[in-house]
């Protein structure tokens, strides 16, 4: 290995990793990926797989409209790929969340987009095992739901099968920059690799791996989620289910993670069929570091909700729990595209509770970046000057 030469280096080998080779194996690039542990070790192997469109900000939803259309096309290309099209249901709890919906719906058709307000009767013919008082829903045709760790394996096989190299059990050490602060190579435990381009898509550990490696700070904080998962072919639904509230918990006002008051954690209903008829209850929200343990009260208040949306879901047999980190930034955008103190250094890193969703428009973003395309989205909100402000302690 340290005998080539690489056009990029991708430091990471999660679903963003894997999708920055796959793009940027596509654009002719000769890609290596370093992996300190396995392929999906991180986040991406602890987590849910909706694929989602965003209705707001705008922003986000130019950006996840995008991905969506890229996973579409992924799905085409690669029969292999667990791709399960079954749209997402946002539900209202009680008539009090019904203008929730009516926003939603307002949203989407200010993009031009196609969406349908469901009313209780509706909701019922479409998803039976709802609690029968849930007066209605938004429905968004295009969400699906993959399997992370298998999306991972499809995204990189393609990269390897258009000449990419992957090293797993190598950690990115260091950089040697030359003139200009212009990054020339990538230290590893088995050498030097030169490169004129490194992508760092390290998820949560990317602000300890520009420390490790003397590159600027990255403001990306650790906020875990708890999941459970029932036998195969238990699931009661067949839609991927969120609450309306959950607008509130995941985008709405949130603690400080800088702060010093510990968060006391968030839940919300979130209940995703799998391919296998798996089915994945979360979610919860917690600021609490690298710690990946479980928060069993949390998780048991994240069941309890989905049991109030699903009451079959009571008698499920759940079978595993664990809990993931999802990379968090404070205006909850991703960190993408070049780092301009240091020439060919390039972020992919931040993407919080839309990695999946997110990875392929990051993957064609970079790529972009990297053989001076013009971008396919602007590319200004995502970039790293705009967290200069809380990047004193990335
Ligand atoms: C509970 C939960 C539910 C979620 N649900 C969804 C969902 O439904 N839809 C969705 O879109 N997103 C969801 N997410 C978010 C999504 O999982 C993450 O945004 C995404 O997995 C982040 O991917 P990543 O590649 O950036 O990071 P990771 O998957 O964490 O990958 C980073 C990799 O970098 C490696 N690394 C670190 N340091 C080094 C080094 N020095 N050298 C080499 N390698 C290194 C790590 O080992 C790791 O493998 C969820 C997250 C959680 C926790």
């Amino acid at each position: 290995m340290s005998s080539r030469s690489f056009d990029v280096v991708v430091i990471g080998a999660g679903i963003v990793g894997c999708a920055v080779a796959c793009w940027c194996a596509r654009a002719g690039l000769r890609v290596l990926v370093l992996e300190r542990d396995g392929v999906a070790t991180g986040t991406s192997g602890a987590c849910m797989g909706h694929i989602m469109v965003n209705p707001e900000p705008e922003p986000l939803y130019r950006l996840t409209r995008r991905s969506v259309t890229l996973w579409q096309e992924l799905r085409d290309r690669h029969p292999e790929l667990h791709y399960l099209a079954c749209g997402a249901l946002w539900l209202a709890e009680s008539d009090a969340d019904l203008p929730l919906l009516q926003g939603l719906d307002r949203a989407i058709a200010g993009h031009g987009d196609r969406a349908w307000l469901l009313d209780a009767r509706e909701l019922h013919r479409r998803e039976p095992a709802l609690a029968p008082d849930l007066p209605g829903a938004w429905f968004y045709p295009d969400d699906a739901v993959v399997l992370p760790m298998q999306a991972c394996g499809v995204l990189l096989g393609e990269a390897v099968r258009l000449g990419a190299t992957v090293c797993t059990h190598t950690p990115a050490t260091g950089v040697r920059l030359g003139p200009g602060s212009r990054i020339e190579a990538v230290r590893t435990p088995e050498g030097e690799v030169a490169t004129a381009h490194v992508v760092v898509a390290a998820g949560v550990w990317t602000p300890a791996v520009h420390r490790q490696l003397g590159l600027p700070p990255v403001p990306i904080f650790p906020r875990r989620g708890d999941l459970a998962i029932t036998a195969p072919f238990a699931t009661p639904v067949h839609t991927q289910l969120l609450e309306v509230a959950y607008l509130r918990t995941a985008t709405g006002k949130t603690i400080d993670p800088e702060g010093s008051e510990p968060d006391p954690g968030a839940n919300a209903m979130n209940v995703q069929p799998q391919t296998h008829g798996t089915c994945l209850i979360g979610m919860t929200r917690q600021f609490g570091g690298l710690d990946r343990t479980l928060h069993p009260e949390l998780l048991q208040r994240s069941l309890a909700r989905a049991a109030r949306f699903v009451p079959a879901l009571l008698d499920a047999p759940v079978v595993r729990t664990w809990a993931g980190l999802r990379p968090y930034t404070k205006d909850k955008l991703p960190f993408v595209g070049p780092v301009p103190e240091i020439p060919g250094l390039h972020l992919a890193a931040g993407h919080e509770g839309l990695g999946i969703t997110l990875a392929p428009v990051t993957g064609e973003l970079v790529a972009q970046a990297i053989t001076g395309q013009a971008p396919s989205l602007p590319m200004a909100p995502l970039g790293l000057a705009r967290g200069a402000a809380g990047a004193r302690h990335g």
